[in-house]
């Protein structure tokens, strides 16, 4: 009899950050390379402090050092000379397999061995794109030049795929969470069937993807579910729906400025501030860089996807980078040449949009404007304050993300609060979770039978295995732990 061997390097008894090893004698993989953000924060601050090298990283104990499971794990790129793939060790390790496009489930990619074949969605492998571009090559945590169809070991999966690596056969099914493109993984090693639901919820607009998860994992008949269980400490059973009927009361009342700050990869509550607004008979202006990396997703038939030519995008007093000039060009008609199909995107993607509006426009009618901002970016509170004062009498912030789950969140969370303050704006927080609540967990769990479900994403694992013990089996998994199926 075959065992099955796993190991999460991280992303159990921690919020994301997800590296889980999955090895037969054969065959390794991982599922999810995520950057585990509350181990980083506490050597690093970005953008100014950043890690110098992979070795770093793996003395502060942020990513997992080499050893016998985990041969040429990490690339070689940063410490060699005329690098090409060549040069890369060889690795017992086959592929990585990215459930979505959060940076706490990719953002360690850039690290691997160029040998080890990436997997990701569509969506995720768009996203990626823009991040590509608008994040700076400032550590070796933001080299991102793999990730491109061009690279023979990046591949682009689709719903109905079913991808053999080694011995293992991984099927990935789409599943409704906060961010278009994201899966789950049916693994099965042909002695056992592991389930990974990644970051989900039941809750959606796309709650029929999960429904459609639930039946296909159940069919599957898994020996281990691991599973998201990052709410078993603060739930709550709002709705996307919910948040839209909320902020509509909220725009309706307001007589102000009407500020909202979301993901910018959050689709579904992009479409619900867009469609808010209109209802309000409010313009939306959206900062560029949620306008950008929205704009890649366009003419793919996302579900929700919103109508980018009634959108305004706000203009900065100043543009600095390369992508941004380029995204304005049209409108600026600046003298600026793209350089790859990257920043050529970008040019053509500006172009979708209604137009460009500056903070002046808003300052002088605040009241005709929905803005929406990404979470804890100062920039547009301070240009709005800068150009409306300290009196926005009648003007709204409506937070619509998670609340801060860890401390430095805490202060950047001030910071915008203070800002909030200063502008005389009234602060409202709603919001709907990525992931799924208790009773929904367990009903999966309930449906699925899986044998042993094991926590993962959470800072409560003991939570979860006292109340999900009455609905299933469940085994706490450590991390840097083996734990093997079929022993
Ligand atoms: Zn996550
Ligand atoms: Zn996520």
């Amino acid at each position: 009899m075959k065992t099955t061997k796993l190991i999460p390097y991280s992303g159990v008894d921690e919020i994301g950050g997800v590296k889980i090893l999955v090895s037969t004698d054969e065959t390794s993989i991982f599922l999810d390379f995520g950057k585990p953000m509350s181990r980083w924060k506490k050597y690093y601050d970005f953008p100014y402090l950043m890690p110098k090298s992979i070795s770093q990283l793996i003395a502060f104990n942020i990513i997992p050092g080499e050893d016998d499971n985990l041969r040429g794990l990490y690339t070689v790129k940063h410490d060699v000379e005329d690098y090409g793939i060549e040069k890369e060790p060889e690795t017992c390790i086959e592929a990585v397999f990215i459930s979505h496009m959060h940076l706490d489930h990719f953002g360690h990619v850039p690290l691997l061995n160029r040998k080890i074949k990436v997997y990701a969605g569509r969506v995720t492998y768009l996203l990626c794109q823009a991040y590509k571009l608008h994040s700076q090559k400032i550590s070796v945590e933001n080299d991102l030049d793999h990730l491109d169809t061009k690279h023979e070991n990046f591949k682009v999966f689709r719903y109905g795929d079913k991808i053999k690596v080694g011995d293992l056969e991984v099927t990935p099914i789409p599943v409704d969470h906060s961010i278009p493109g994201a899966y789950a993984f049916l693994i099965d090693t042909g002695e056992h069937r592991i389930v990974y639901t990644g970051d989900i919820r039941w809750h959606g607009p796309a709650n029929f993807l999960t429904t459609n998860f639930v039946k296909k994992a159940s069919e599957f008949e898994p020996d281990l579910m691991l599973c998201d269980a990052t709410r078993f400490d603060k739930a709550d059973l709002n709705t996307e729906e919910d948040v839209r009927r909320r902020m509509l009361t909220v725009a309706r009342e307001c007589r102000g400025v009407l500020v909202t700050s979301l993901s910018p990869v959050d689709i579904d509550r992009v479409n619900t501030v867009c469609k808010i607004a209109d209802e309000a008979g409010r313009t939306v202006v959206m900062d560029m860089s949620m306008a950008s990396k929205i704009a890649r997703l366009h003419g793919l038939g996302i579900r929700n996807y919103p109508n980018l030519s009634r959108i305004f995008v706000l203009k900065p007093s100043k543009l600095y980078r390369r992508w941004q000039k380029l995204f304005m060009k049209h409108l600026t008609g600046e003298e600026i040449t793209a350089r790859n199909g990257l920043e050529e995107a970008e040019e053509k993607l500006g172009k979708l949009f209604a137009g460009a509006i500056e903070i002046d426009e808003i300052a002088e009618k605040p009241h005709e404007f929905a803005l929406a901002t990404t979470p804890y970016s100062l920039k547009e509170l301070s240009e709005l304050s800068h150009r409306i004062g300290y009196s926005t009498s009648g003007g709204v912030y409506i937070a619509s993300i998670s609340e801060p789950f860890e401390e430095e969140m805490e202060i950047k969370f001030e910071r915008v609060k203070n800002w909030i303050e200063s502008l005389g704006l009234a602060y409202y927080h709603i919001h709907s979770s990525g992931h799924a609540h208790p009773f929904d967990i367990a009903k999966m769990i309930s449906e699925i039978k899986p044998k042993t479900v094991s926590p993962v994403h959470s800072m409560h694992s003991t939570v979860f295995q006292k109340f999900i013990n009455r609905y299933a089996n469940v085994k706490l998994l450590k991390c840097g732990v083996e734990h093997c199926i079929g022993k």
